[in-house]
């Protein structure tokens, strides 16, 4: 038999009301499997009153592995001499989006390290990489999401006047002390407020967390504070792999439930959001029980054979092309769901937004007047 305080806050969000800190503590702290499962079955009704039946793939480009910073956690941090890098000239990158938009996702995902090639103004600069954007839209006739990191304002500017539709920039945390040992040397305001530079562009927004990287239940509750504001359409929860070659390498990685119970926690509390169930973590194999945790996006799917890595997993599944919509179609029938059109993920991009256009009170585009309305 359910809990009864647990039956008690499942209830909450079906009645519009929030869930406080205390409630969130609780439903992080459930072991007994009748209750996870009590908590899952309420986190897919949910989705289902908001998105049907429906889950939205994107596909992801990561086009290149070179990065100035030293995060702790990630594989492809500055100092890792294990990490492979490359950079991917304009031709393969457009024909792997080509091949993805072929393939029925509905977005496509460009994600790079903090490039020196870009940021480091003896580089070439932000120029090719906003002229690369632009010709993956055209060529995909996509949604495109961009993942540079921290770029200054003009550059957000110039990605939202070619039509760029989402930015996404992970704090992994929302407890700045454990920001900074993350992500020694980086600024944990200057992160969060590129976000809501972002925003002011009309970009919608992704926020992430990184599971088990020594936060504490508190944490949780600090980030879905955090992430309140709307203007975060996306939001992730991912569970920590540790990596080869870096200070991080060595720690035991957290349970894979951990990751479950988020997700099912941001569907109760962010009902009309997209919460993603990636590939990037346990791959092929693990993606059933994230969407049966609640989440309504599949994301991570790679074209295989084009050298392209992951960024937790960066070989796992894509070879063999189990990261492909493919091979995510039939775990989708066996949830009981189904992708949308293309057309379906375009007005419910759009419907957002208007939405925070309306919410905020300022006019989204106001400084890009030649950005494209749809
Ligand atoms: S997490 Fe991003 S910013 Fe940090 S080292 Fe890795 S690629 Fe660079």
């Amino acid at each position: 038999m359910m809990d009864h305080r647990l039956q008690s806050i499942l209830d909450k969000p079906f009645h519009n009301q929030p869930l406080t800190g205390e409630d969130i503590v609780f439903i992080l702290e459930l072991h007994r499997k009748d209750d996870i499962e009590a908590l899952f079955n309420a986190a897919r009704e949910m989705r289902d009153r908001h998105f049907g039946d429906k889950v939205f793939l994107y596909g992801f480009l990561y086009i290149s592995t070179y990065c100035r910073n030293n995060c702790n956690f990630c594989f492809y941090r500055v100092s890792n001499t294990q990490s492979p890098r490359y950079r991917k000239e304009e031709e393969e990158v457009l024909a792997a989006a080509a091949a993805l938009a072929g393939s029925g996702v509905h977005l496509v995902d460009i994600t790079l390290g903090e490039d020196p090639e870009y940021f480091n103004s003896k580089g070439r600069g932000f120029e090719s990489f906003i002229h690369l954007v632009k010709r993956v839209k055209e060529v995909s006739d996509l949604p495109v999401m961009v993942s540079p990191g921290v770029v200054p304002g003009e550059v957000l500017e110039a990605l939202a006047g070619v039509g760029v539709d989402w930015f996404a920039c992970y704090q992994e945390t929302h407890n700045r002390e454990l920001f900074r040992k993350l992500r020694p040397g980086q600024s944990y305001e200057t992160r969060f407020e590129v976000k809501g530079l972002a925003h002011q562009y009309g970009l919608l927004t992704e926020e992430g967390i990184l599971v088990g990287v020594g936060e504490e239940v508190e944490d949780i509750v600090k980030t879905v504070e955090a992430v309140r504001f709307p203007g975060f359409a996306q939001v992730r929860a991912m569970n920590f792999v540790p990596q080869g070659g870096t200070p991080m390498g060595g720690d035991a990685p957290p349970e894979p439930l951990r990751e479950l119970l988020i997700i099912a926690l941001l569907r109760l509390v962010f009902p009309d959001r997209l919460i993603p169930a990636t590939l990037d973590v346990e791959g092929l194999d693990g993606l059933k029980r994230r969407l049966d945790a609640g989440a309504n996006v599949v994301t991570s799917i790679v074209p295989p054979s084009r050298g392209l890595a992951g960024v937790a997993q960066s070989v796992l599944d894509i070879d063999d092309a189990r990261r492909t919509t493919e091979s995510v179609l039939p775990v989708l029938a066996d949830c009981g769901l189904q992708p949308a059109a293309v057309e379906e993920y375009l007005t419910w991009v759009v419907h957002k937004q208007k939405f925070l256009e309306v919410r905020t009170g300022e006019p989204f585009f106001k400084k890009v007047p030649g950005r494209r309305r749809q």
